[in-house]
């Protein structure tokens, strides 16, 4: 489709990549479930230490990554529901750390 406004492109490529990423989500989750707790939902891949993804992607979308990237990916990456994910964050976080700083009582 030829666009006249190149604003009007971008935008259009960007929603274009968002749906692209959503569907590739969401076809690889089918028949998985929680590494810990089993859920079949809202389950996402997870930085094994509990960071950022892309910085083990070198800032790229995972669900842009070529499938041969994207399987090393999954080499290191647990896969939790939101709700363990959540959790695993908050216990992974430099509690001591951050009292340390003074950032926490
Ligand atoms: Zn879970």
């Amino acid at each position: 489709m030829p666009f006249k406004d190149p604003q009007r492109k971008r935008a259009y490529e960007r929603e274009f990549q968002r749906e692209w990423h959503a569907r590739r989500k969401r076809e690889f989750f089918v028949g998985m479930v929680c590494e810990q707790c089993g859920a079949e939902e809202d389950l996402e891949l997870c930085h094994p230490t509990g960071g950022r993804l892309r910085d083990l992607t070198g800032g790229i979308n995972p669900w842009s990554l070529s499938k041969e990237k994207f399987e090393d990916l999954l080499t290191v990456t647990a896969i939790y529901c939101a709700a363990c994910k959540r959790r695993k964050v908050w216990l992974q976080h430099d509690w001591e750390g951050l009292r340390k700083a003074g950032v926490v009582e």
